[in-house]
């Protein structure tokens, strides 16, 4: 066939499918393609123009796009391969056809190593998503099918490397795409380079009975055919043998023979609708005798691809098992040619595009149901409605970021001590700032140095993943101590400040322990550098303590008056001082020169009225009343300088309380109904006892410790004569300190 020839076979072709096609500027790609690869040759030693034809070809027989994509067929290499530019493609013919061009020729320019199977999948995922426009990679997949289809011509390593290539990474994008048959004859020839024994035993097998398969597949097509015929149903059936790829796979995993592959044939009835499809299933049943669990029901539950059909393995009359598949015409489409099938659907259906460019492939998926349907909705809206970013290592590793990503994304991906010591980066070999949005395909190279200063507070900013944001934070927490809390300490005070509150107010030694319990952290040190490095915040901190700062503020003021009035000279070698000034008191205490002052009785020694007593100004609690003998009042603490100004006179007032608690406790010689007697002797005294606790000791000895409510002095010790004389009670003392 001449060029020439070819030439108009396309036309036809595209005629065939799309009679309003714009064959004007078809043929002036083909001319400007023709012209541009003039004196180019293929390996075969052809013209190179028979390639871009070739493909334009399959495009346009296998997938049925439109004119727009079969221009951009033919000019698919002038970019890459020609002096001709983008601007020329545009201005000559569109830039939609400009960019379609530019985006196979970015794909092309890709280099794979064979990598794990993680790497394939990142670059399958990564070519997806650099096609912009899915005609990118329908003909970016139609250019590999013809180099497939001529690799004869090139050397053993590339036929290998570039087979290699197509079946991890070619044959599954035309799978996710479910087009089913360039997915098979990518398969086929890819297997021919990459096992040629293994690919040579199966074709030859199958040659050797083709025309035993021929008969079978005759005689049972014929059979299908008549019953359906009898039934009315309108349909389509043809039989096919297996591809050779299938069969090899199915060898290869189940460790079998050619004849003992279980279904070597398949049948395939296309029907009008939904309804004939299980018709012609009984029909199938009826004439042979299904096999079990074989049925499948991808009608009801379409595979993750899109893909519909019943499949069903009956065994034929002559004892060989065979596959068929039922479907209606739209499903065969689809299966044949996937989202192409879609495509065309969508040009020639209603109104030109308002919605937008995806949103067809997007409804469709999501019309579909079942778990898996909704996994390969999800992993086709990343790939396709991107927002995943796929970059190269200077080796060719592939690391896939989220859109949007940096230098910094990178680095921190590849590992935090990169991160760390990044002082540059290079994309495409060119030095960026550390704030560029990496793009799909860029290659990307990290500057460090070991006298790197680290990260900058700005990175946390810049980054885009949570991965990087949260080792730079590390590193800020571990490497950078001081200064957090230099930091952490300088934006809690301003924070402070902007509430109003003086650093004093936190750091009083009667008020922080409590604060440090409301924001969790051991010591404000702690609580600085977590400012410092971001993990937590100035202003959650201050809120949290900005209660309990509030009910200290105000108790300080009723302290403040305290200090004051103690700091009066006071007449301290007179125990008859004149009355004082104030006799109101609270809780029967009379504080020195100060009104309405809250008083609170020291729980280690329990004064009552009679009492000689002292009172201590604590910091936020009052004052505090302590037995005279009380040794945590004793005159070593008293004149302690941390504490002088602090202690000041409190005496009993006339308007006491109807009781005080207080605490006894009693030695005694242990014994049966001690504590009996115990109890009869202060409910003889009419004691309101509020809780007795006795432990024995291990000599024979019992401590027994009451609390109790009295009056005042007097009350008491009534109670300890009479508990004094209760046989066995050795010893009553009133415990202090
Ligand atoms: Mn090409």
């Amino acid at each position: 066939m001449t060029i020439q020839e070819q030439y108009e076979l396309l036309e036809k072709t595209v005629r065939g499918y799309n009679p309003a096609a714009d064959f004007a500027q078809i043929r002036a790609a083909f001319e400007f393609a023709d012209k541009a690869h003039d004196g180019q040759k293929r390996k075969s030693g052809e013209p190179y123009i028979i390639h871009p034809l070739a493909v334009a070809q399959i495009v346009a027989e296998e997938l049925k796009l439109d004119s727009e994509s079969i221009e951009a067929a033919l000019l698919h290499d002038v970019i890459e391969d020609t002096p001709a530019t983008h601007e020329e493609v545009a201005r000559l013919f569109s830039p939609t056809i400009a960019d379609l061009v530019e985006g196979v020729s970015k794909l092309t320019r890709i280099q794979y190593a064979t990598k794990e199977d993680e790497q394939m999948e990142n670059l399958r995922k990564m070519l997806i998503a650099m096609s912009k426009d899915i005609r990118v990679i329908l003909i970016k997949i139609s250019d590999r099918l013809h180099n497939m289809r001529t690799m004869e011509y090139q050397s053993p390593a590339k036929q290998k490397q570039k087979s290699l290539e197509t079946m991890e990474i070619y044959a599954p994008i035309a799978h996710r795409l479910g087009m089913q048959r360039m997915k098979w004859e990518l398969e086929d020839l890819s297997l021919k380079y990459l096992d040629p024994v293994g690919y040579e035993e199966i074709v030859s097998k199958l040659s050797v009975k083709q025309k035993e398969h021929d008969a079978f597949m005759q005689r049972t097509q014929e059979q299908i055919d008549s019953r359906l015929n009898d039934m009315g149903i309108q349909h389509i059936v043809y039989g096919r043998v297996k591809h050779p790829y299938s069969i090899y796979r199915k060898m290869f995993n189940q460790n079998k023979n050619l004849g003992e592959i279980f279904d070597l044939f398949a049948f395939r009835v296309v029907v009008e609708n939904v309804g004939d499809c299980y018709n012609v299933l009984g029909v199938i049943h009826d004439i042979y005798k299904p096999i079990l669990g074989r049925f499948k029901d991808y009608i009801g539950t379409p595979k993750p691809n899109g893909y519909q059909s019943l499949h069903t393995t009956v065994m034929g009359s002559d004892g060989i098992p065979f596959e068929v598949q039922i479907r209606t015409r739209e499903m065969h489409e689809i299966a044949e040619y996937g989202v192409a099938a879609h495509w065309k659907y969508k040009q020639n259906g209603q109104g030109a595009g308002t919605e937008g460019k995806y949103e067809w492939v997007r409804r469709l998926l999501e019309n579909q149901e079942g778990a898996d349907a909704e996994d390969y909705i999800h992993s086709l809206k990343v790939d396709m409605f991107s927002d995943e970013v796929f970059v190269f290592t200077p080796n060719g590793d592939v690391q896939n970021l989220p859109a949007g990503a940096t230098p910094i994304d990178f680095a921190y991906a590849i590992h935090s001590a990169v991160g760390n010591r990044m002082v540059g980066a290079k994309v495409n070999n060119r030095i960026v700032t550390l704030d560029h949005v990496l793009k799909n395909g860029d290659i990307v190279e990290i500057m460090t140095s070991k006298n790197a200063k680290g990260p900058s507070r700005d990175w946390m900013k810049i980054a885009k993943s949570s991965e990087a944001r949260s080792k730079i934070r590390q590193w800020f927490k571990k490497e950078r101590r001081d200064e957090n809390i230099v930091n952490g300490r300088s934006s809690f005070e301003a924070e402070l400040k902007h509430c109003g509150i003086t650093m004093r107010e936190v750091t009083d030694p009667e008020v922080l322990p409590t604060l440090l319990k409301k924001v969790s952290f051991a010591s404000l040190e702690e609580m600085y550098a977590a400012i410092g490095y971001g993990g937590f915040s100035a202003q959650k901190a201050v809120s949290r303590m900005q209660g309990e700062l509030q009910r200290a503020a105000r108790q300080r003021q009723a302290e403040q008056q305290a200090l004051e009035a103690a700091a009066e000279p006071k007449p301290k070698e007179e125990p008859h001082a004149a009355a004082p000034k104030h006799v109101k008191s609270e809780q029967g205490i009379i504080v020195e020169g100060l009104d309405n002052c809250l008083v609170k009785f020291s729980k280690c020694c329990t004064p009552v009225p009679g009492d000689d007593i002292v009172g201590f100004i604590t910091r936020g609690y009052g004052v505090s009343v302590h037995r005279a003998d009380c040794p945590n009042a004793s005159l070593e603490k008293r004149m302690a300088p941390d504490q002088s100004g602090r202690w000041l006179k409190v005496t009993w007032g006339t308007d006491t309380n109807e009781s005080y608690p207080t605490i006894l406790e009693a030695v005694c010689k242990d014994r049966v109904n001690l504590l009996l007697d115990i109890s009869a002797a202060l409910s003889t005294t009419n004691t309101f006892v509020l809780g007795v606790n006795t432990r024995s000791t291990e000599d024979g000895f019992a401590i027994c410790r009451l609390e109790v409510r009295v009056r005042d002095g007097s009350q008491l010790t009534a109670l300890m004569n009479k508990l004094n004389q209760v046989s066995g009670v050795l010893k009553v003392t009133r415990p202090a300190g």
